[in-house]
Order: structure tokens, then C-alpha cells, then sequence
């Protein structure tokens, strides 16, 4: 009997640290159940990884079956691909990709059965469409956040946007429905804060999530007693019971300083607030400065990601303070890029101060660790929402910036309040690891997509 050829994936993300890492997760998975992958990186993304961090892509170019390709982002070789270009980023990729894509999955030497693709890439869904495969889309934000996004349209029409004011931020949005009763105009995506509700970034947003629903699926990546139906998130959960022989961090930008790891080694149980705001977003000297007083205020230790390109400004002001690093010597620490997972699950953190990426988020809730949110751009804002208002892990401080308030957050998260959050975040933190178990409906669903993609290279 000829032998069937496996099943061909390809997986496209867009080029940022939060999509490549948790759609490499995802493909890890496939690998490990036996399907073929071919994943993509844009150039720029991937010299970038290549020449900052640790160790590049190196872990997951051992993998069987799983190939690393890189394409074009479209964009002119000086363009500053920074998150306020994020519309032209789109835009460019939308031109760009699909008659890459197209020669792609028609290459009879290695034909491509299925297309997963980052929920912003509609172009894929053409490809996909004329060339006749399957494809489903990857959300990787959080449900909350994904269906806010579908809601805009119906927000500018019913005249909710735009938002008139600071005095305006309290109003209570009804157009998203389930959410009626506890999102204000400050915890919808941070492109709705603008004057023109026809502004491009809010349009675009609006446009990609609203025409995902033509592709043949969609993998949120979160779980069901967190959000509701269908999703098979924490994808590092899966790999952990999947693949337990393996260790599984994700990758960054930035190389890894593991010292922080024997410095928390030192420290109490649970005395240590865990401070990162991604690998994304900026923050000036004089908010950084806010952090740092209110940190070392609270007197509780922290362990500090301050990323070499956090603060924003022009040359000499982008540095860290060195009133910061001489002060932090006594109670915290500073690293530029740690292995996030490792210190969530280490005995002596207590909090994560989070800017509510959706990846952060979810290894936060993963760890059972309770969160202070400081939001910046994006989905965090209705996220950080949901992790105070409805799911009780932790305080949202959203638009609220003064050292004391940092204080105080600090405070009432490490020691008033620490039972109380510890509690909430331990029992979510087991529910999401009992569906992730063999049996649970996360480890149903991943079995139920390998399936799916499986069928289609019959
Ligand atoms: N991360 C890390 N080390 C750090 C800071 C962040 O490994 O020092 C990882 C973190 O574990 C997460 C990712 O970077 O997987 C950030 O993704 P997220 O969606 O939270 O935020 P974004 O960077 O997209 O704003």
C-alpha cells in the first residue's frame, strides 16, 4: 500500500512576540501529533529574534516535521514597523502574502492541506478560498477582547463612540452584548479611544475580526471556565502534558537573564511582586519613576523587566535612572528579559504587575498568581477589565498613575487582600489545569482540531 503523505500545515502570526510565541506553541502540538508544519516568520521578525535574543529559534528548528520559512512583510527596509504603524503593517502583509501563500500550498512537492492563520490576515482566507483548503483562523487575544472587537461597528452606530472626554471614560458601553453591565468607555480596546470613530487602526480592527467569521474555524486561545465554548488555551499547558519530557519557555526578543532565578531564591515565600509590561509596550522615564517609588514604597521586593527599548524618549533619556538602580539594590531586582514562566511558578512571587497581555494573562492565571493591571494598548484594557470585575484575580488600575496609588495596589494585592486573591487565582488556576488534563475538554478540543486537520490529507 503507498504510504499516505502526513498532514501539511502552514502557520502564519503576525511578526510580534505575544503571536509568533503562542502560535509556536501551537505548532509544537501539531508537530508532536504528527502533522507536518511549515511556519512562518516575516524577515525583519525573524533577523530581529535571531540577532536580540538568547537563543533565536534554535529549540524549535529540532523538531521533526516542523519548518521555519521566512517571507516578506511588503514594507521598505527603514520602515519603523512600530505599534502606532501597525494599520500600514497590515495593509502591506494583506498585498504581500497572498501570492506567497498561494505558490505555497499549490507546491505539488509539498502540498498544504490546511492554513492556520493570525486572526488580523483576511487575505489568507482568499488564498485558502481559491485554492480550495481549509483554513482557520488563530485569536490571540482573549474572547472578551475578540468579541469587543466585533462589537465597534455596532458601538459607532449606536453613536457610543467616540469617547467625549476624560470625564466620559465611566460611561457604562451596551453595545457589546453580555457586557452591559460592567464595561465603560476606559475598558474598551485602546483604539477606541480616538475623536473619529472613523479612524483607520479602529476600522481596521473592526474589519479583520468581523470578516474572521469566513474562515472554517477559530482557535481562541483561553478555556472554557475562564471565557465559554470552544477554545483549547493555555497552549503551554497543553505542551506540559503533551510533551512532559520536554522543557517549554517561550522565546523573545531579548536574551534571557537567568540571575534573576537565584536572586528569588533569596527571597521569602511569596514576598515578591513580579513586574513586566511585555515586550511591546513603552513607557516614559517620569511614568517609570511613578513605578519605582511606588515599588519601593510598598516595601515588598520585586523583580523588575525593564527591556532595553521600555522607556521612551530621545537618546540618554531612554536609559534606566540611576536613581532607580541604585535604590532597587535593597529590595529589587532589574533584569531586561527573564524567563517569565519559570519566575510565575517560583515559591517566592506573591503578584505579577501586568500590562494584561493576553499571553502574560493567561501563564499568570496558568500559575495561579493574582495581578495588579496596568494596561497600555490594545486588548489589554478590556482584559485587565475582566481579571479585576469578573474573573477577582487581582486589581485593575487602568488611567490612574500616581506613586501612592501604585502604593497602595501593592499593598492590598502582597499582604491586606493576599488570601483573598490567592484563593480566587489557586481555584482558576485549577480549573484550567484540570481541562488541560487528559479528558478535560481543552485536551478534547486540541484532539478534536489534529483530527479535523488529519481528515483533510485523506
Ligand atoms: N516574556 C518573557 N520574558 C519577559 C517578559 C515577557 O518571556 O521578561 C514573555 C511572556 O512570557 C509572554 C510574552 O513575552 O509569553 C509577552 O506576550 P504578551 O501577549 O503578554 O504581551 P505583548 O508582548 O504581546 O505585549
Amino acid at each position: 500500500m503507498e504510504k499516505q503523505d502526513p498532514a501539511h500545515v502552514v502557520i502564519f502570526p503576525l511578526p510580534g512576540v505575544g503571536h509568533v510565541n503562542s502560535m509556536l506553541k501551537l505548532a509544537e502540538l501539531l508537530s508532536h501529533a504528527g502533522i507536518k508544519i511549515t511556519f512562518l516568520n516575516t524577515e525583519y521578525y525573524y533577523d530581529r529574534v535571531i540577532r536580540h535574543s538568547s537563543d533565536g529559534f534554535s529549540r524549535y528548528m529540532q523538531i521533526p516535521g516542523l519548518q521555519l520559512k521566512t517571507v516578506t512583510d511588503g514594507l521598505p527596509k527603514d520602515h519603523p514597523r512600530t505599534p502606532d504603524k501597525f494599520t500600514e503593517l497590515i495593509d502591506s502583509l494583506n498585498l504581500a502574502i497572498p501570492p506567497l501563500l498561494k505558490e505555497m500550498v499549490t507546491d505539488s512537492n509539498s502540498p498544504v492541506n490546511y492554513i492556520i492563520a493570525d486572526g488580523y490576515m483576511s487575505h489568507a482566507i482568499d488564498v485558502a478560498r481559491e485554492v480550495g483548503i481549509s483554513i482557520i483562523y488563530f485569536c490571540t487575544v482573549s474572547a472578551c477582547a475578540f468579541w469587543s472587537f466585533h462589537c465597534i461597528p455596532n458601538i459607532i452606530i449606536a453613536g457610543e463612540l467616540p469617547i467625549k472626554g476624560t470625564e466620559d471614560m465611566d460611561r457604562l458601553i451596551t453595545n457589546v452584548t453580555g457586557m452591559e453591565g460592567f464595561l465603560r468607555c476606559r475598558d474598551l480596546p485602546s483604539f477606541c479611544r480616538v475623536n473619529n470613530p472613523m479612524d483607520l487602526q479602529l476600522l481596521l480592527f473592526a474589519r479583520e475580526t468581523r470578516l474572521s467569521v469566513r474562515a472554517g474555524g477559530l482557535i481562541l486561545n483561553t478555556f472554557e471556565d475562564l471565557e465559554g465554548p470552544i477554545f483549547i488555551g493555555p497552549l503551554n499547558a497543553h505542551l506540559k502534558v503533551r510533551i512532559p519530557e520536554k522543557t517549554h519557555s517561550s522565546s523573545g526578543l531579548w536574551k534571557v537573564d537567568r540571575s534573576c532565578i537565584a536572586w528569588l531564591d533569596k527571597q521569602p515565600k511569596q514576598s515578591v511582586i513580579y513586574v513586566s509590561f511585555g515586550s511591546v509596550a513603552v513607557m516614559s522615564r517620569d511614568q517609570l519613576i511613578v513605578f519605582y517609588y511606588g515599588l519601593v514604597n510598598s516595601k515588598n521586593g520585586f523583580l523588575w523587566v525593564i527591556r532595553p527599548d521600555l522607556i521612551s524618549g530621545k537618546d540618554g533619556e531612554s536609559q534606566i535612572p540611576e536613581e532607580v538602580v541604585e535604590a532597587t539594590k535593597e529590595r529589587g531586582y532589574i533584569a531586561g528579559w527573564v524567563p517569565q514562566e519559570e519566575v510565575l511558578a517560583h515559591k517566592a512571587v506573591g503578584g505579577f504587575l501586568i500590562h494584561c497581555g493576553w499571553n502574560s494573562t493567561l501563564e499568570s492565571i496558568m500559575a495561579g498568581m493574582p495581578m495588579i493591571c496596568w494596561p497600555s494598548f490594545a486588548d489589554q484594557q478590556i482584559n485587565s477589565r475582566f481579571v479585576d470585575e469578573v474573573w477577582k484575580l487581582g486589581l485593575d488600575i487602568k488611567d490612574l498613575f500616581d506613586r501612592n496609588i501604585v502604593e497602595k495596589a501593592v499593598n492590598d494585592l502582597m499582604v491586606k487582600r493576599k488570601e483573598e486573591f490567592m484563593e480566587s487565582a489557586d481555584q482558576m488556576a485549577n480549573l484550567a489545569k484540570k481541562s488541560v488534563n487528559e479528558g478535560g475538554s481543552l485536551y478534547c478540543n486540541l484532539d478534536r482540531l489534529v483530527k479535523d486537520i488529519k481528515m483533510m490529507s485523506l
